[in-house]
C-alpha cells in the first residue's frame, strides 16, 4: 500500500458521520462512523472530526505529513469557493465558515461538496462510473438526490444545490413534498413514497400480502418489505414499484435530454431491488428520452454502497 499520499473523506450526515483513508488512486484504506452530536452544536462535531480523523491517521501509521486534504460531503446549502455552509437544517448549521475552521484546526487543505454531489463524484471516480465523462447518478433513499457531472466536472449552481432530481414537479395533483410543493418526484419514487402508497394499500384492505402482513401495523412497512412483496409477484406491491420505478425513468429522461450522459447510475438503498426496480426505470427512460441521446445510455446500479460519500470527499482532490 502507497502510504505517501493519503487523503481524508468524510461524509457528514445528520445521524453518523464516516470518515476514510483513501489513496491517491480511490483504494479505500480504512472507514470507521460515528454519531453527528447534532444537539451539542456544530464545535462539538469539528471537535469529534479533528479528533478522530487526526487517530485513525495514526492508528494507521501515517505521518501527517503524509495526509494531504480533507474533502467533505455536507447536507445542505453551500458556498463551495469560500468554504461555507449556508444552511445546513439536519445539522442545524447556518453561515458556517467550515473549511476555515477545519484547515486551522488541521493545517491541511480542506474541501467542502454536497453530500449528494459527493455520492456522484465517488461513483465516476471509481465506482459504477469509472471511465465515463459525463454521468448522471440519483441516489434512491428517503427522498431523492442527485449528482450531474459533464465532462468530467460536477455541475454546482449558485448555491451548489445543482441537480435536485427529487424536485423535479411530474404532477400538478401530487402529494405534498418536504420541500413545499406538490408532486415532485420524491413524493412517489422514494422509499417515503414507496411506503406511503405501501399504506394506502393496507388502509384500504387490497387483497396484498401487505394487507396481510401490515394490517394494524402500518409503522412497520419498509420500502423493503414493499420489493420484497412485489418479488413475490404481489400484484399490488408491483404496481407500487412500477409507478415509483417508471416514473422515475420518465424525469431521468428529462435530465438526459438535458445533458447527454454516457451513463446513469441509481443508488441508494432502493437501487438494491435489482430488476424489478430498473426494468421499468428502462422502459419509461428509453421510451420517453429523445432516442439518438438516450440508445446509448446505460442505466446500472451504483456499486460503492455507503462508502461513495467517502471515496467521493477524497475525490475532490482529484476530479
Ligand atoms: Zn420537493
Amino acid at each position: 500500500m502507497e502510504k505517501k499520499e493519503i487523503y481524508v473523506g468524510v461524509d457528514l450526515g445528520g445521524t453518523t458521520i464516516k470518515m476514510g483513508l483513501i489513496s491517491k488512486i480511490g483504494e479505500l484504506i480504512f472507514e470507521t462512523e460515528i454519531p453527528t452530536r447534532t444537539k451539542d452544536g456544530y464545535q462539538a462535531i469539528i471537535d469529534d472530526i479533528v479528533q478522530n480523523v487526526r487517530k485513525i491517521a495514526s492508528d494507521f501509521g501515517l505521518t501527517w505529513e503524509q495526509v494531504k486534504g480533507m474533502g467533505m460531503g455536507i447536507p445542505g446549502l453551500l458556498d463551495i469557493d469560500a468554504g461555507i455552509v449556508r444552511m445546513a437544517p439536519n445539522l442545524k448549521w447556518k453561515d458556517l465558515s467550515i473549511k476555515q475552521i477545519l484547515e486551522n484546526e488541521l493545517l491541511i487543505p480542506v474541501k467542502i461538496e454536497n453530500d449528494a454531489n459527493v455520492a456522484a463524484i465517488g461513483e465516476a471516480w471509481v465506482g459504477a462510473g469509472k471511465g465515463f465523462k459525463h454521468v448522471i447518478m440519483a441516489t434512491i433513499g428517503t427522498g431523492i438526490g442527485g449528482g450531474i457531472i459533464v465532462d468530467g466536472k460536477i455541475l454546482h449552481g449558485k448555491n451548489g444545490m445543482a441537480a435536485e432530481l427529487g424536485h423535479i414537479p411530474i404532477s400538478d395533483k401530487g402529494i405534498v413534498c418536504g420541500c413545499g410543493n406538490v408532486g415532485c418526484l420524491e413524493t412517489v419514487s422514494s422509499a417515503t413514497g414507496i411506503i406511503r402508497m405501501a399504506k394506502e394499500v393496507v388502509a384500504k384492505e387490497k387483497d396484498s400480502i401487505l394487507t396481510e402482513r401490515y394490517k394494524g401495523k402500518l409503522d412497520e412497512i419498509t420500502a423493503k418489505s414493499v420489493l420484497d412483496a412485489a418479488k413475490e409477484k404481489d400484484k399490488e406491491a408491483m404496481a407500487i414499484v412500477k409507478e415509483a420505478a417508471y416514473l422515475l425513468g420518465k424525469a431521468l429522461a428529462t435530465v438526459a435530454n438535458l445533458f447527454d450522459p454516457e451513463i446513469i447510475i441509481i443508488g441508494g438503498g432502493v437501487s438494491k431491488a435489482g430488476n424489478i426496480l430498473f426494468e421499468p426505470i428502462r422502459e419509461a427512460f428509453y421510451q420517453h428520452g429523445l432516442k439518438n441521446i438516450v440508445k446509448n445510455v446505460q442505466i446500472v446500479p451504483a456499486t460503492l454502497g455507503n462508502t461513495a460519500g467517502i471515496i467521493g470527499a477524497a475525490a475532490l482532490f482529484h476530479v
